[in-house]
């Protein structure tokens, strides 16, 4: 049995003040014994509140790099980010790859420094509407899936979190029908399963990012191979992302 488990992105939203009002209200529409698992991505400089705050809902961070430390300016460790508590991280979202150059050699990295340090990765994927319209998600999916998820142990990806994002469906209002999130989110299982086998595909959870709202959260957690969701703006006011919580339970 999958936990479903759904994490708002903030992205480059709320300072410090507002995350601990944030979390504080979503705290109180969640609990230990939700059947899913509820939680937010949040900038590097609020995550030390977030995790003082969070009691059920987990914290992930947006980025990380692959070094522990050294000359790297501007970037954040893995170290780092365990100390603050922070369990998940949010690697490869499609605006890191587009905006920072960011390539899935890089994103192998990443993930299995985060393995190392026992800590889960979101790793996101998804294809470009160029991509879309031209036939092409399919090999897009698996090409990432191969390139990022390369030499990893398969007890780790079993563990792990893969957001399925098509580019065109992110911050668009422009969603995918269920039956391409299904479709899609089907074809990531299988390429772990030519990985690494029925056990880590059976298990790995992948959610559908992409315009989610409280309207359409239940369609697409009643897909078979849909685990939940990743959520951008959506995730910003506490009313709309209680309301999605409130649709999951
Ligand atoms: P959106 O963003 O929900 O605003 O489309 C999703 C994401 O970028 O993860």
């Amino acid at each position: 049995m999958r936990k479903p488990i759904i994490v708002g992105n903030w992205k480059m939203n709320k300072t410090c003040a507002e995350t601990i009002e944030f979390i504080d209200a979503i705290e109180n529409v969640v609990s230990e014994n939700d059947a899913a698992t509820y939680g937010v991505g949040a900038p590097f400089t609020a995550l030390k509140d977030a995790c003082a705050h969070a009691k059920n809902l987990i914290v992930a961070a947006e980025n990380c790099h692959y070094k522990d430390n050294g000359a790297y300016t501007g970037e954040v460790s893995v170290p780092m980010l365990q100390e603050l508590g922070v369990t998940h991280v949010i690697i490869g979202h499609s605006e890191r790859r587009q905006m920072f150059n960011e390539n899935d050699e890089e994103l192998n990295l990443k993930a299995k420094r985060l393995f190392d340090a026992g800590m889960t990765p979101i790793f996101c994927i998804g294809e470009t509407e160029a991509q879309y319209d031209a036939g092409e998600t399919e090999t897009v999916i698996r090409t990432q899936l191969a390139n990022g998820l390369k030499d990893l142990c398969p007890k780790c990806v079993s563990k792990m979190v893969i957001a399925y994002e098509p580019i065109w469906a992110i911050g668009t209002g422009k969603s995918a029908t269920k039956e391409i999130a299904q479709n899609c989110c089907h074809i990531v299982r299988d390429q772990i399963r030519v990985m690494y086998g029925d056990e880590a595909a059976d298990a790995v959870r992948v959610q559908y990012g992409g315009s989610v709202k409280p309207e359409n959260i239940k369609e697409y957690m009643a897909c078979e191979d849909i685990d939940g969701a990743l959520i951008g703006g959506a995730s910003l006011k506490v009313d709309s992302f209680t309301a999605i919580i409130d649709a999951t339970k």
